[in-house]
């Protein structure tokens, strides 16, 4: 029917999270009549960025510099670290202007079911960043589903014998949620009323 580019434009627009066959369908026709407008500048786009990004080497956040813009930034507090699950989970903290400090980046949560297990996480990066000193508080916002209790609190025993208090995000986060899906004043507010875990 189509030629085997837009067939292969189609498929992998597919695989977006989000996208079924029909949504892929559809994006590729409107980028198929947006050709200059959009088409090309987004391929551009997708390229300069593949080519660009890299993970930070202190906190595993995505950037095109190294070490990350955030940890590059000396406005904000280096004492206040910030643990995430996922950079889509930084986003959202950033995108509320809720948080000041540094991140770090597991890059998901410990799952037997899913045979992820510490060492399968920037876990070990997190232990030494905290062990070098100079931090006050680290603020655990793994997200309230079973797996990120349970990331939470193997942290904590992880951390205990470093005596740096550890903190998590209190109510407004419910329960199985995450947070990229919160509104920015939940996500303030449960940031706001955290407590010690
Ligand atoms: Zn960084």
């Amino acid at each position: 029917m189509n030629g085997a580019e837009i067939e292969r434009l189609i498929q992998l627009l597919g695989r977006l999270p989000g996208l079924g066959p029909r949504s892929a369908r559809r994006v590729t026709l409107h980028l198929l009549k947006k050709r200059e407008t959009l088409m090309q500048p987004l391929s551009a786009a997708l390229a300069d960025a593949a080519g660009a990004i890299k993970a930070c080497s202190i906190c595993g956040n995505l950037d095109t510099v190294d070490p990350c813009s955030i940890c590059a930034d000396a406005s904000r507090d280096a004492g206040l670290i910030c643990v995430v699950e996922d950079v889509g989970d930084l986003w959202a903290m950033e995108r509320g202007r809720i948080f000041s400090g540094h991140y770090h980046v597991l890059g998901g949560t410990l799952s037997a079911l899913d045979g992820i297990g510490p060492d399968e996480l920037n876990i070990g990066a997190l232990i030494g960043r905290v062990r070098a000193g100079a931090v006050r508080e680290v603020i655990v916002a793994t997200n309230a589903t079973v797996d990120g209790q349970t990331t939470a609190h193997y942290l904590a025993e992880r951390l205990a014998a470093t005596g740096v208090p550890l903190t998590r995000l209190a109510h407004g986060v419910p329960v199985g949620g995450e947070l990229d899906w919160l509104d920015d004043g939940t996500l303030a507010t449960a940031f706001k009323a955290r407590r010690a875990l």
